[in-house]
């Protein structure tokens, strides 16, 4: 199980010039009191770093005595990281600074402000998020991505992305008419007429690569029934490689203000607010987090 040290402690590093084991550690530092909200210590020696777990006495001011310590995680199983840029009292900054570092049980990371957290056996609570493009970057997992970096109340999550060309809805060789919903997102068809549906051109032959939206504003203008590629991810991510009891995120041409559930789908809407998203991945958490051992995402 992943450790993050508690949300409203505080962890004290020091440097000693004992071995960083258990039995040297103890009898060094159970010699001084604590602060009374202090629960772990980064202890370091010439270039080495271990993270011990302090159990304090009964204390009723400021300072604790120490009855023990436990090392949690020795010189080997430890790395020490500088990085200015992440905020390392976020989760989910710290197990990306994690990430960079496989396999290594406990991770140190000072962060922005001098501040210094930890995180113990990372392991990502994995969220997919299924997105098309163009327009690029990806904006659904962009904006994700920056919703994370400050959600300090989220356990640690990995975003997981799949995102959809929608280039590669079409067929290899494209010919005839195409119709784009509009020119925004900057996608081409080589070999292929393209119209855009804003521009309400007049009616050709043509196949509407758009959403369920865009379809319903072409029946407005048109008269005639249209060929359609779907691209509307939420259709999409039916069809998306998702481990079995693993949660999604996507979003809907057709939402406008809300999220909705759909088993072990989170949708958003197409123009969601960062409060949509945020909302999002704290429901994606509690669905996946949720003790489910049958679990299938339909
Ligand atoms: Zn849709």
């Amino acid at each position: 199980m992943t450790t993050f040290p508690g949300r409203y402690r505080e962890i004290s590093v020091t440097d000693v010039d004992v071995p960083l084991e258990a039995g040297p550690l103890r009898a060094l530092l159970t010699s001084r009191p604590v602060y009374r909200r202090s629960d772990h210590m980064v202890v370091r020696r010439g270039g080495r770093t271990a993270l011990v777990r302090l159990v304090r006495g009964p204390g009723t001011g400021l300072f604790s005595p120490l009855e023990d310590v436990e090392l949690l995680a020795g010189p080997d199983d430890t790395v020490y990281l500088h990085r200015p840029e992440l905020d390392a009292g976020v989760p989910s900054a710290l197990l990306a600074a994690a990430a960079e570092v496989p396999g290594v049980r406990c991770v140190v990371v000072e962060g922005a402000y001098g501040h210094v957290s930890f995180v113990l056996d990372p392991a990502p609570v994995r969220v997919h998020v299924l997105d098309v493009v163009p327009p690029h970057p990806a904006k659904l997992l962009d904006q994700l991505r920056r919703v994370l970096e400050t959600a300090d109340d989220l356990p640690g999550v990995e975003l997981v992305p799949h995102v959809v060309e929608l280039a590669d809805l079409l067929p290899p060789e494209p010919r005839g008419a195409y119709l784009l919903p509009c020119r925004g997102g900057g996608m081409e068809v080589r070999g292929a007429a393209i119209a855009y549906l804003d521009e309400v051109p007049p009616r050709a032959d043509w196949t509407l690569l758009g959403c369920a939206r865009s379809r319903a504003i072409h029946d407005f203008f048109y008269d005639e029934p249209v060929r359609q590629i779907d691209t509307c991810p939420r259709a999409l991510a039916r069809a998306a490689d998702v481990p079995p009891g693993e949660v999604l995120v996507t979003k809907c041409c057709l939402f406008e203000d809300r999220n909705e559930i759909d088993g072990h789908t989170v949708v958003t809407p197409w123009g969601a607010s960062f409060g949509n998203l945020r909302e999002a991945l704290s429901t994606a958490v509690r669905i996946a987090t949720v003790a489910e051992p049958a679990g299938r995402r339909p």
